[in-house]
């Protein structure tokens, strides 16, 4: 790295917590797809702040939201009512086809607050005894990093050293249904899954998983929790991962793609038998459903309603999957999975560490990130031109001499 770039780094290292390990660019503006760097140097982002930024960078119509609720009032906190809020609820339900929604922030409280949600309609409504409820998850998940969500992950790293650990899980393998039969109980509330895995390395469950799960739980009363997070709002090609399965779950859990990477926006949203059950001081926070966050909101559900960004996301994705798949044949990926505009592309590891490959991915001028081993994950802006896309897809060849 030049002078400017390892100075903005150094003073990175120093002064902030190692908790992340990041490609050594420093980004200063960003524009559709596109980032510019502090040395005026060009990349092609296809991780798109792993999915938040389906709209691209400096989206119009989301800047020109932010910038006029900015002038109007930003925060009110729930003490008192707003006039962005119902307006994002009313539209929000409406384009999950749900009755509620609690907003909150990021995606670990989302993920939080549909546990507990999942917890109070186990006891309110299930009549499960105090203090017995329990939640069925998926091994190699990735929902957040709040204590209690790290206490059901299967990755040591996320977890090691962060214990005592919430009790209340049992851990199945993903996309084995007989595995999640035999793990629900009369006293399992929920079954919370990602649809798609995301971090796992964009993990797609065999066919008829989903919708097995939906039956399943539908059968012995559990409710059936899609951290839509990462899959949601556009990514696949439909607004909803599940959606591909032909399944409405119980609760959708929202983040990421909801703010369009302007502001956080989280929610969960679901019929009134489920949030219902919340009554006032059982559940809060000061910034969640707050007038900036609910008029960016409000404006990527409107964009997302026109279906633009999901047929685009289709379109480009059959592409995207296509050149992946010719690469597929070289052997030189030895596995490429996803949906839409979506890829966890496996490298030959001859080929190097997928940190390896993200590093010279960079080096030509394209920005993706590695997940575990030597997988890269694909996910530019829906945004994104074809060409564009063509020309990062000739960066990966290049890479590896294909
Ligand atoms: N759930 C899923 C499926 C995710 O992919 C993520 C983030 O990567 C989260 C939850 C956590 O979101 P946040 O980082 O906003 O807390």
């Amino acid at each position: 790295p030049d002078h400017a770039t390892q100075d903005f780094i150094s003073a990175s290292d120093a002064h902030s917590a190692h908790n992340y390990h990041p490609l050594p660019v420093v980004v200063a503006t960003g524009d559709g797809a596109w980032l510019t760097d502090v040395e005026g140097r060009r990349y092609l982002d296809m991780l798109a702040g792993y999915s938040a930024l389906n709209f691209g960078h400096g989206n119009r119509r989301l800047i020109d939201a932010a910038k006029a609720q900015l002038e109007r009032v930003t925060l009110t906190s729930r003490a008192f009512h707003h006039d962005r809020f119902a307006d994002f609820c009313t539209q929000l339900a409406e384009l999950c086809g749900k009755d509620m929604v609690l907003p909150m922030n990021t995606g670990a409280e989302a993920v939080e607050t549909a546990v507990k949600t999942a917890r109070k309609w186990g006891y309110r409504v299930k009549g499960v005894p105090d203090g017995r409820a329990r939640i069925v998850v998926a091994s190699d998940n990735f929902h957040g990093r709040t204590t209690t969500i790290v206490s059901f992950s299967t990755d040591p790293e996320a977890r090691a050293d962060f214990g005592p650990y919430t009790p209340g899980f049992d851990i199945v393998p993903y996309g084995d249904l007989e595995a999640l039969r035999a793990a629900v109980t009369d006293e399992t509330v929920a079954v919370l899954l990602e649809p798609i895995q995301g971090e796992a390395g964009v993990l797609v469950p065999p066919p008829g998983y989903l919708p097995g799960v939906r039956e399943l739980t539908r059968e012995r009363g559990v409710l059936f929790i899609a951290d839509e997070i990462q899959s949601g709002l556009g990514r696949t090609g439909r607004t909803f991962a599940c959606e591909h399965e032909g399944v409405v779950p119980d609760m959708y859990v929202l983040g990421k793609a909801l703010g369009g990477g302007v502001v956080p926006v989280s929610a969960v949203v679901a019929d009134r038998d489920v949030l219902g059950v919340f009554r006032p001081g059982e559940h809060g926070s000061t910034f969640g459903g707050n007038p900036l966050a609910c008029a960016v909101g409000l404006e990527v559900i409107a964009m997302l309603r026109g279906g633009e960004f999901q047929r685009r996301a289709t379109e480009l994705g059959e592409h995207l999957h296509a050149e992946l798949a010719l690469l597929a044949g070289t052997g030189k990926v030895t596995e490429v999975r996803g949906r839409g505009l979506w890829a966890g592309v496996d490298i030959d590891p001859a080929y190097g560490t997928g940190r390896e490959i993200s590093e010279k991915l960079m080096a030509r001028g394209v920005l993706v990130k590695d997940t575990h081993g030597s997988t890269i994950r694909i996910a530019p802006p829906l945004v994104i031109g074809k060409e564009d896309l063509d020309w990062g897809l000739d960066q990966l060849r290049a890479v590896l001499g294909a």
